[in-house]
């Protein structure tokens, strides 16, 4: 099984991905977090994304698709991966839909965490506090305001894609995270059983 989780910054995906690949043995595979390991460790892709990231503006497709390509292959990932801040651009989703087919595989699910612009930017500032030296570049109140921009005008371009294929299904984030939980199982042990 293969599962995109979607939505905006702080509606949990992290969170909800970390707890599924436990629960499905799936691999999380997180754009962001791999981004930002290049980042730290200073590497030539890294250097050249630094900047773009920490005005909270998306990477290149080109580079994205790399990442996500060379990820894919890994033995890991033949179980099934919940990609998380991946795709973001249609590009980036035909990228995908021509990898999967290769392996003669699929998305089965597009899981869509429904959250309130009010109720992010408290809990992605509230993160930033707790997060104390490890605080991501983009998680203070200018930037997060690009991101929230960002995804609503050009990452939600995505969803009419993956609507047409029947794949969407909406998760009220605005529960407490047992809940959301609870939600996306439904989802996914009904398709598991299918
Ligand atoms: P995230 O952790 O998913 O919020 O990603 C952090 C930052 O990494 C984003 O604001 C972008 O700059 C970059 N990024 C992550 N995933 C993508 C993607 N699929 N396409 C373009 N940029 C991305």
């Amino acid at each position: 099984m293969n599962v995109i989780i979607f939505g905006p910054p702080g509606a949990g995906k992290g969170t909800q991905s970390k707890i599924m690949e436990e629960k499905f043995s799936m691999r999380q595979l997180s754009t962001g977090d791999i981004l930002r390991a290049e980042v730290a460790r200073e590497s030539e892709l890294g250097l050249k994304c630094k900047e773009i990231m920490a005005a909270g503006d998306l990477v290149s497709d080109e580079i994205i698709i790399e990442i996500i390509k060379g990820a894919m292959n890994e033995p890991e990932s033949k179980n099934g991966v919940i990609l998380d801040g991946f795709p973001r651009t249609i590009a980036q989703a035909e990228a995908l839909d021509a990898m999967l087919q290769a392996e003669g595989q699929q998305i089965d699910h597009v899981l869509v965490l429904d959250v309130n612009n009010s109720e992010l930017i408290n809990r992605v500032l509230a993160r930033a506090e707790e997060s104390g030296k490890e605080q991501r570049a983009d998680d203070n109140a200018d930037i997060l305001e690009k991101r929230l921009e960002v995804y609503h005008t050009q990452t939600t371009r995505v969803l009419p894609y993956y609507r047409r294929q029947g794949l969407v299904r909406m998760i009220n984030g605005m529960d407490p995270i047992d809940q959301v939980t609870t939600s996306i199982m439904a989802v996914l042990e009904n398709s598991a059983a299918a």
